[in-house]
């Protein structure tokens, strides 16, 4: 596990599975609050960002998710009082897919032989709507549409640190790779919308492979966007090793995305039939 400062109000953690990171943000102000954007895996490394957040005085009130992977959901591992915010496609996808997430867990741990001290209970979940803002402490964190990777998602753009944190796009050792919710040109639409984003940030926080500046950033846009436009495997860094992702990619390069369940608000749930005459 590694943990890095780009800024005195945000750390990052990158986990040593899957270089999955985990990013801690304060709202400064009178009364500073706290994030964790995403988790890192091991329980040991879920001991350690809360010991991270003691130290740093992080006050972890909430957390988030840039989508409803399994991967990305661990926070209360670590934070067990916190609210889980995420898109409200998220919460649609873990409503519609009960017990999902724990059940990926306990293959990964069972795969592995991680022993953890208890079960994930993912709580309560805070639908957040997407685009739009969180404020923390003084300060407002964008929220911008995720949609592509997979049907959900959310990317956080923090602006007093001028940090963008994308869930699983640029990511600098994986290829771009979708679910069944999402597809190939929603993927290629995400990158669009991230553009103008990228050249705003300092600093870029990509799902996996740890945060890296804005001009390797640029690096990898263009390598996912040649990628995703022709097929051609980037030349540089591990991802010429990603044989397997890519050999996945092509069998649903045209495939077109799965909808997402719809999150049932209670009120939109059908009443009781009219009586005739009543
Ligand atoms: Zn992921």
């Amino acid at each position: 596990m590694r943990a890095l400062s780009l800024h005195p109000d945000v750390v990052t953690v990158t986990s040593s599975v899957w270089r999955t990171t985990a990013t801690l943000v304060r709202g400064p102000g009178e009364q500073p609050e706290s994030l964790l954007i995403d988790s890192p895996l091991l329980p040991v490394e879920l001991d350690a960002i809360r010991g991270l957040a003691d130290q740093g005085g992080f006050d972890v009130q909430g957390l988030l998710a840039t989508h409803a992977d399994w991967d990305h959901v661990l926070g209360r591992l670590a934070f067990p009082d916190a609210l889980l915010g995420l898109d409200e496609r998220s919460a649609a996808r873990l409503m519609g897919r009960m017990g999902e997430p724990q059940r990926r867990l306990r293959e990964f741990d069972r795969e592995w032989y991680v022993d953890r001290a208890q079960p994930l209970s993912l709580g309560e979940l805070q639908p957040l709507p997407v685009p739009g803002r969180l404020e923390l402490g003084d300060e407002t964190i964008d929220v911008h549409d995720g949609s592509g990777h997979t049907g959900d998602g959310l990317i956080l753009w923090i602006p007093w640190a001028r940090t963008l944190v994308l869930g699983d796009y640029l990511s600098p050792v994986e290829l771009p790779s979708w679910d069944a919710t999402g597809s190939r040109d929603l993927y290629r639409a995400a990158l669009d919308r991230i553009v103008p984003l990228v050249h705003d940030a300092r600093w870029v926080v990509p799902g996996h492979g740890g945060p890296i500046s804005h001009d390797e950033a640029l690096l990898v846009l263009d390598e996912d966007r040649d990628y995703l436009d022709g097929g051609d495997v980037p030349i540089r860094g591990s991802k010429t090793a990603s044989g397997k992702q890519h050999e996945a990619n092509l069998a649903v390069w045209d495939r077109p995305a799965d909808p997402l369940p719809q999150l049932v608000k209670a009120d939109a749930l059908p009443g009781p039939p009219a009586v005739p005459g009543a």
